[in-house]
């Protein structure tokens, strides 16, 4: 996608702090990290969210969860970690491309919203 931040990223054209790759893939240090470890782990195809998921093939999407697991592995989050997507408006979804913020390093609170 032309102008989708996060396909900038996948060509190179932006800069990021790459953690992990594979074929379908590529996880990157959050800009504005909320813990200590801020990941966001992405499919190299474009969908815009979860909502769209149905265009990724059982392997893309899987993939995904088999890299966070993965990272937070490498991360040494053996303590636990936080894994998010925020899918749309209500959630504050700002980049339209699917990431799964993958949160750790310290206590979090018990709830959310
Ligand atoms: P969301 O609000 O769920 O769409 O999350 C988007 C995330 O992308 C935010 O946590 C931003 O801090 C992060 N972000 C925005 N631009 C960049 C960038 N150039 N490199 C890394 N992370 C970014």
């Amino acid at each position: 996608m032309e102008n989708c931040l996060f396909c900038k990223i996948l060509k190179g054209e932006i800069p990021s702090d790459k953690v992990y790759e594979d074929e379908n893939v590529l996880a990157f240090r959050d800009i504005a990290p909320q813990m200590p470890t801020h990941i966001l782990v992405i499919p190299k195809q474009h969908v815009s969210s979860l909502a769209e998921a149905d265009q990724l093939t059982d392997a893309q999407l899987a993939a995904c969860l088999r890299a966070i697991r993965e990272i937070a592995r490498k991360e040494n989050l053996a303590e636990g970690y936080r894994v998010i997507t925020n899918c749309g408006p209500h959630a504050c979804q700002s980049v339209p491309h699917l990431h799964f913020h993958l949160l750790g390093g310290s206590q979090m609170a018990e709830r959310m919203g």
